[in-house]
């Protein structure tokens, strides 16, 4: 049963997102693109164990062949070091110009086999088809696909778009509430970024993550993040302006992950305690309300989600100096004049940033 759906249309694409109940819709989808010789279904051991079969039900109907490929979860796996074995398993396989790369995941298989794609006989087509509620609302959405290398995350990458994104929202159902959280990070930071009264309002009425897959809010949250973030992505693919201010919450967040190891925190946690950081930064530099935070962190707490830290600014400083979105070495800022007003690619002097450091801390 389709859901809901927001078409994306920027210079040289244009896509949809179809938010779904289940796998039932997603070969007539298929159906849509012309020339396929075969699918192949990229996708993890965990997703594979709790929803192959399902997805693969659906496939039977297009009487294509189809062949998977099933990575180790974990961010760690999604290395260049893995790229030449999937390419050689692809070559073997018989795929061509007319294959078709489903990726059947969270972000990191998203953004592996979106990678692969993008490369593979330089470039393929591929789909999205995200069972996280990161994923979903965040990034299966925009064409950034991407590797790590040993410098670090993301670091080797490219643009490149799917062909379409389906969500089969029936498969958070089984998210671990760790992954749940990584998602609502990003939701709460669409809301901040564009106001969008629905998005508050779904968050205002969240109360728990208990069956939260079957809520209103859920489809809303999905919904809405995928319309925000589509209308930026339509207007700066390549991140030469606006499309920076969806880095709102994770200048400091990256560099909280990175200060940890990528142990103590997930993704999502690291950037609920940056957007915090960076709405009292707000405050300071741009004289945001402290109502924002206030309420930010009133819903952050309400959620479960962590919203301060107590470790020191000047570790923290040194490594938000790392982050691959400075320039010459600058480190840049998203902040916000008020709810949906951000501002980008502001330096923040290192006393203000202490200063901030500190009254979150206090929170
Ligand atoms: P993201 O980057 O979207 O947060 P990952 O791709 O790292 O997510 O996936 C997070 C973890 O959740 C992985 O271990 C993955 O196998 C698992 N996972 C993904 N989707 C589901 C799902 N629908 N149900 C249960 N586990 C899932
Ligand atoms: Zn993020």
């Amino acid at each position: 049963m389709k859901l809901g759906n927001e078409q994306i249309k920027g210079i040289g694409f244009e896509y949809n997102i179809t938010l779904f109940q289940d796998f039932d819709g997603l070969s007539n989808e298929i159906l849509q693109l012309s020339n396929l010789t075969n699918i192949v279904v990229v996708t993890d051991k965990n997703v594979a164990k709790l929803y192959l079969d399902e997805i693969n039900k659906e496939l039977k109907k297009l009487n294509l062949p189809v062949y998977h490929i099933i990575l180790k979860p974990s961010e760690k796996n999604k290395s260049i070091d893995r790229v030449k074995k999937v390419y050689n398993k692809l070559a073997s396989l018989g795929c061509d110009r007319k294959s078709l790369i489903l990726a059947f995941g969270g972000g990191v298989v998203g953004d592996f086999a979106g990678f692969i794609a993008a490369t593979f006989l330089r470039g393929i087509r591929f789909a999205q088809i995200p069972t996280t509620l990161l994923a979903c609302v965040d990034s299966s959405v925009g064409g950034k696909v991407a590797v790590n290398i040993d410098k670090g995350k993301n670091m080797v990458g490219l643009f490149y778009q799917p062909v379409f994104v389906f969500a089969p929202i029936h498969t958070l159902s089984t998210l671990p509430l760790r992954e749940w959280r990584c998602g609502v990070a990003e939701v709460i930071k669409h809301a901040l970024l564009s106001g969008n009264k629905k998005l508050v309002e779904a968050l205002n009425t969240t109360k728990t993550f208990k069956n939260f897959y079957l809520s209103e809010e859920v489809k809303t949250f999905i919904l809405e993040s995928v319309r925000f973030k589509a209308s930026i992505v339509a207007e700066d693919e390549k991140e030469l302006g606006k499309r920076a201010i969806l880095n709102l919450g994770h200048t400091i967040g990256h560099a909280i992950e990175s200060f940890t190891k990528y142990k103590k925190y997930s993704h999502g946690e690291a950037v609920s305690i940056g957007l915090v950081t960076e709405l009292v930064i707000s405050q300071e530099v741009q004289n945001l309300p402290s109502v924002v935070t206030q309420e930010t962190v009133g819903t952050l707490k309400k959620l479960g989600m962590p919203y301060k830290e107590n470790f020191s600014m000047e570790d923290l400083i040194k490594h938000t100096k790392y982050d691959k979105k400075n320039e010459q070495g600058n480190v840049k800022f998203v902040l916000l004049q008020k709810i949906g007003e951000p501002l980008w690619g502001i330096q923040v002097e290192e006393s203000v940033l202490k200063k901030s450091w500190d009254m979150q801390r206090k929170l």
